[in-house]
């Protein structure tokens, strides 16, 4: 339940342009609710450029903490005073916090990688350390997850992307167990897969397709395939996967934990991830 705002409230918020389809909003004042924190979460517009200025006006306004999404998450990485690891490694930020040993320093993280992974290990019991990965995608998501499955302990990560370049320079995040690839090699990298995961946004539209028109018999060795799309639920990827019995997870379980993360970071709290899930599935069905 939403508290009463005060004078008292503290505000955090996320920045983006597009930005008021964000389930953020929906997320986060949930588990503010449910945690009886006197916080309130507001999406902000930020037109593209703006970035920066949005870090000043969070120190001006002591905003308490700053989601960050397209097309501001690299800007933010070089206006913050510091850079947590993951943001380090990355580039670029999707969560702005102040630094517990001072109040003035902003420290610039990424949630979206380790939010992932939680979700697979949280929600659906699958672990990837030692697992055989593909990731479908070299855009942002794709190197967020590629890095995190890497330092998850995963055997290997192949980056598999329409443009060979950017699967290689999404690889190198893997480090010594990342390879990338262009779709002609598409049929090998799949067949040994114990994980598949489409970091592409084929699938939202329900009726695209499947990514690079994979054929799903490829998927022959695969445990689980994860599909960052949450809407629809179902994208034609999954759907071709649970109808061979392969375990399968849309991207809502990522958002939620990229989410729980920020929380935790801001308050200190363990986040309220039923409260969290429930709001979703309302904002989303609405
Ligand atoms: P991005 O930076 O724009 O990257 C998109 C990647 O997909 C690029 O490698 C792009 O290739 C490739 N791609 C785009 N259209 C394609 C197509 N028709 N066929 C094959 N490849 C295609 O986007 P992003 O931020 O990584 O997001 C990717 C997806 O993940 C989106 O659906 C987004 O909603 C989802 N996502 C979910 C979460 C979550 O919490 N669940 C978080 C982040 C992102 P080119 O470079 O060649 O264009």
């Amino acid at each position: 339940m939403q508290l009463a705002v005060t004078a008292r409230t503290k505000v955090a918020g996320v920045i983006g342009d597009p930005v008021r389809h964000s389930l953020s909003p929906a997320l986060h004042n949930a588990a503010y609710g449910a945690l009886g924190l006197d916080w309130v979460y507001v999406a902000f517009h930020v037109p593209a450029g703006q970035g920066v200025a949005a870090v000043e006006a969070m120190r001006t306004l002591g905003l308490a903490g700053m989601s960050v999404t397209m097309p501001h998450k690299q800007a933010v990485a070089g206006a913050v005073d510091r850079l947590g690891p993951t943001a380090g490694r990355l580039g670029v930020v999707n969560t702005v916090s102040w630094s517990t040993s001072s109040d003035r320093e902003l420290v610039g993280e990424s949630t979206d990688g380790p939010g992932f992974i939680d979700s697979l290990r949280g929600d659906e019991g699958f672990d990837p350390a030692g697992c055989r990965c593909v990731v479908l995608g070299a855009g942002g998501a794709a190197r967020s997850v590629t890095l995190a499955l890497a330092e998850a302990g995963a055997a290997s990560v192949a980056v598999v992307g329409r443009n060979p370049a950017a699967a290689e320079t999404c690889a190198e995040l893997a480090g010594p167990v990342g390879s990338g690839t262009g779709v002609a090699d598409l049929a090998r990298v799949v067949a040994a897969a114990d994980l598949l995961v489409n970091a592409t946004p084929v699938g939202m539209g329900g009726a695209d397709g499947i990514p690079f028109g994979m054929d799903p018999n490829w998927l022959s060795t695969c445990h689980f395939v994860a599909d960052l799309v949450y809407f629809p639920a179902r994208t034609p990827l999954l759907t071709e996967a649970r109808a061979r019995g392969i375990g399968t997870a849309n991207g809502l379980g990522m958002l939620i934990h990229q989410a729980a993360r920020q929380i935790e970071m801001w308050t200190g709290r363990p986040a309220p991830l039923g409260a969290m899930r429930a709001a979703a599935v309302s904002a989303l069905g609405a």
